[in-house]
């Protein structure tokens, strides 16, 4: 039977990607080995390299003065790499889920201060702030534009006052965003990219060098702008399955083609949540739906048939729908890789279920 992938994350890639690497994992590009035992400084591994940083620029519309990076430890490890090479004066977060509050804390083990301009805490990030104040003296404004766990999406570059630094680990590479707003974005390449293990980094160059701390340098970007992404060995393996995605993205037309698909798969699925009765969706406000994450639950009547709903999905090949232990009820992930027809399979799950109930 056919796998519908709705993973949250590592999640669905596509099949582009997978065959590429499993070839590479046998004979990489030619050279009889497999890309994960050649050398990182082999011509063929810098090419990998070059090629995935030179495609996310063409993709994403990079401007000039910028450096594309794939490091590793994660986003979460940029949650302390961004304080470290920016904050210095002051900085301000926008707390709107779990990622949102870890990258708080991390910056508060700075000497800050680190002033949280707004939070959705209240209601468990069930909506994105509005009407929030940015300080005007602050170093830089920290969001996360998808909030993975809680469904909420950012669809347009918040105004700033000050430059942005963002975490767009889930939903980068699928719509267009103007990264001349932004002295950072980051994201880990599990959920729009590829295997996990690579973390991609767009920082402005000349907004670093600022700081007056000592910056450990595996921790300094500066570093590895300068010995492009190879101070030390990069994830090889999953840098090679991201520039395949990346090929693939820019096959399927870009970020204009993906965003268009993205509203369809979403908007459908949204559409029948609204209309299945068995069914409600945890985001009150429709312009605050993640395109990437889309959380619900059984109405309340209907309660019981939550974990019937689960194993019903499971037995018609629908896996990764279980909500995160902190929402409860279901999320379906609709990353970029994931085929309009997984969206169509879910939709007719819900639509038997609720007809047999
Ligand atoms: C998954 C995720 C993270 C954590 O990424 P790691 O690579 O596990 O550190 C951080 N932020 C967001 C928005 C995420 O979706």
């Amino acid at each position: 039977m056919k796998k519908h992938n709705f993973y949250a994350g590592p999640s669905i890639m596509p099949e582009f990607t997978k065959q590429k690497t499993a070839e590479a994992m046998i004979d990489f590009s030619g050279t009889g080995l497999s890309v994960a035992e050649v050398s990182h400084r082999s011509k063929e591994f810098v090419a990998v390299m070059d090629q995935a940083r030179q495609l996310v620029k063409e993709l994403l519309e990079v401007p000039e003065g910028y450096s594309v990076l794939f490091l590793q430890g994660g986003a979460s490890l940029q949650f302390l790499m961004a304080p470290m090479n920016f904050l210095e004066k002051k900085a301000a977060y926008l707390n709107t889920g779990t990622w949102a509050s870890k990258a708080l804390k991390e910056a508060k083990t700075f000497v800050g201060p680190v002033v949280e301009v707004a939070s959705s805490k209240d209601k468990n990030f069930n909506y994105l702030p509005k009407g929030f104040v940015i300080p005007e003296d602050a170093d830089y404004f920290h969001y996360t534009s998808n909030n993975t766990i809680y469904g909420t999406e950012f669809f347009t570059d918040p105004v700033s006052p000050v430059p942005m630094i963002c975490d767009m680990s889930s939903d980068i590479l699928s719509r267009p965003v103007d990264v001349s707003k932004y002295i950072l974005i980051y994201a880990g390449a599990q959920k729009n990219l590829g295997p996990s293990g690579a973390t991609l980094v767009i920082v402005k160059n000349d907004a670093l060098g600022k700081v007056t701390r000592p910056i450990p340098t595996m921790l300094d970007y500066k570093i590895h702008i300068d010995n492009d992404s190879m101070f030390n060995t990069p994830a090889t393996v999953p840098v090679f399955g991201c520039l395949q995605t990346l090929i693939w993205l820019k096959e399927l037309g870009g970020i204009p083609a993906v965003e268009k698909l993205n509203k369809a798969k979403a908007d459908a699925l949204y559409g029948e949540i609204e209309r299945n009765k068995l069914f409600m969706a945890t985001i009150p406000d429709p312009n605050d739906r993640s395109r990437m994450n889309v959380n619900f639950v059984m109405s309340p009547e209907y309660a019981e048939l939550e974990k019937p709903f689960l194993a019903f999905a499971k037995s018609q090949g629908l896996l990764g729908l279980e909500g995160h232990r902190s929402v409860g009820g279901f999320r379906a992930s609709l990353y970029n890789a994931l085929p309009m027809e997984s969206v169509q399979a879910l939709i007719s799950a819900m639509q038997t279920f609720e007809k047999e109930n």
